[in-house]
């Protein structure tokens, strides 16, 4: 198998480290919904557990839940997302996390994705956070301020590798006056002491004073704890790559000593009708907004697997329409394989998964099964790669609608095609249509 490493920039034949490959992949913040564009990244790496396990691997995927420390700024400056979830709720943070985590949770089935070996919650690794930062500063890489503890990035020495950064100008750029006790314009809080008459529920005691962990600090925490590090293969979106993966990187070698992942994978932004996505532009469409207009979680499925994870989205409704269609063409075509026996081309699955072995090439794999005849065996299998929910969504027809096809049949041998319209009428209220062959009568979905 061939992944495209982020780190160094190839395309690389993948080799575990041990004989189960160990995943993480970095998951939401639950104060909100999540519109599609976050959904994109859970899909590309429920492809790329599947296609290890296609290709014989073991596995182990943690996902975490970010409940905790994720600030607005997305640094280290204002509101907590979970606070201001539970302020514009009228709900308590602890509400607000369930909430949305349930919702989460919901929606990736829905998506059927596998579910995580591991579902680790930011809140219930707080000890473990804390003992990470005790070790950071044994080993020297933090200072507290009256902000909390920080790291310094200027004791990492390749602070600035992974994300190519040009520390020198960030410095330059850094705002006068921003919390002149940092010490580098890169440094950031691995822990927030909350001030007196500041408000955040979640709150742990911690060098005597009530406090919280910074954003990037779970990701390390449970990996470490769920894991080992180094990992296998690590996840995320594309805008992770400067600040969060850098700084995941930074406090694992600090607290730990070691490399955090061999192999970095991040997925590329989707944008909506040429747009980024954005609560004001009225385009963060939900999963429900897409059902709402007629397309089910598996038409978006479909639609992000047409293209590539490594390259940019551009959605539009008529795309959407388009990967409808093609999802129905291929649930008829599974129909067919029920009603006739199809003799499929060679080596149609193998192929496919060559495609999608090549660092997920997803979009070769699709034009492959476009262009081929396949069998009931190898459609299961593709369906399996791809849990496209295929096959369920493609029982055979019950003996009722059997029994309508055949009296229709016999209505046209007997030329009574007032019967054989009311028939196909009746069928098509049941959502089946019937297309003729010189063979006879095939059922296919209407949607
Ligand atoms: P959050 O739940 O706010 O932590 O965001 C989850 C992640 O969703 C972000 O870090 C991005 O990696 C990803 N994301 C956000 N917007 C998009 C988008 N338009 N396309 C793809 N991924 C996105
Ligand atoms: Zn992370």
């Amino acid at each position: 198998m061939k992944l495209f490493n982020t780190a160094s920039k190839k395309l690389e034949t993948f080799k575990p480290i041990s004989d189960v490959v160990k995943i993480y992949t970095c998951g939401p913040t639950v104060y909100n919904y999540q519109h599609i564009g976050n959904y994109a990244a859970y899909v590309y790496w429920d492809l790329l557990v599947r296609a290890l396990k296609a290709n014989g691997y073991k596995v182990k995927r943690v996902l975490n839940l970010t409940d905790v420390g994720h600030l607005v700024s997305d640094g280290d400056e204002g509101e907590d997302k979970l606070e201001k979830g539970a302020a514009r709720e009228g709900k308590s943070v602890w509400e607000i996390a369930d909430f949305y985590i349930d919702d989460f949770m919901k929606n990736f089935r829905a998506l059927n994705l596998v579910k995580p070996d591991v579902v680790a919650r930011a809140t219930d690794y707080i000890e473990a956070d804390q003992k990470a930062v005790d070790l950071m500063r044994e080993h020297g890489f933090v200072y507290d301020t009256e902000d909390g503890v920080y790291y310094d990035t200027s004791r990492f020495e390749k602070y600035a590798e992974f994300a190519r950064l040009d520390l020198s100008g960030l410095q330059a750029g850094a705002r006068v006056g921003f919390s002149d006790e940092k010490r580098n314009a890169s440094d950031f809080a691995v822990w927030k002491f909350i001030k007196p008459g500041e408000k955040h529920a979640m709150r742990w005691e911690y060098l005597g004073r009530p406090g919280y962990p910074g954003w990037h600090l779970e990701c390390s925490t449970i990996i470490h704890e769920e894991l080992g590090e180094p990992i296998d293969v690590h996840c995320g979106g594309i805008d992770h790559i400067p600040v969060h993966h850098t700084n995941e990187i930074a406090q694992t070698f600090a607290a730990y000593g070691h490399e955090l992942s061999r192999v970095w994978l991040h997925c590329d932004f989707i944008t909506i009708d040429g747009q980024k996505i954005s609560k004001s532009l009225g385009n963060a469409y939900l999963l429900s907004d897409l059902e709402e207009r007629g397309f089910s979680p598996m038409d978006y499925k479909m639609w992000l697997l047409s293209g590539h994870y490594q390259g940019t989205r551009n959605f539009t409704f008529e795309s959407l329409s388009g990967a409808k269609a093609r999802r129905l063409n291929w649930r008829n075509r599974i129909a067919l394989c029920y009603q006739r026996e199809i003799v499929g081309d060679a080596d149609v699955y193998e192929k496919v998964l060559e495609a999608m072995s090549n660092n997920l090439n997803s979009a070769e794999a699709f034009a492959i099964i476009d262009n081929s005849v396949i069998s009931l065996g190898d459609w299961k299998k593709i369906d399996k790669l791809f849990g496209l929910n295929l096959i369920s969504d493609t029982p055979d027809v019950s003996e009722e609608i059997v029994n309508k096809i055949i009296e229709r049949e016999k209505a046209r041998t007997e030329k009574n095609y007032a019967r054989s319209d009311e028939i196909r009428n009746e069928l098509s209220l049941s959502g089946i249509s019937l297309r003729d062959t010189p063979d006879g009568a095939v059922w296919e979905y209407l949607k």
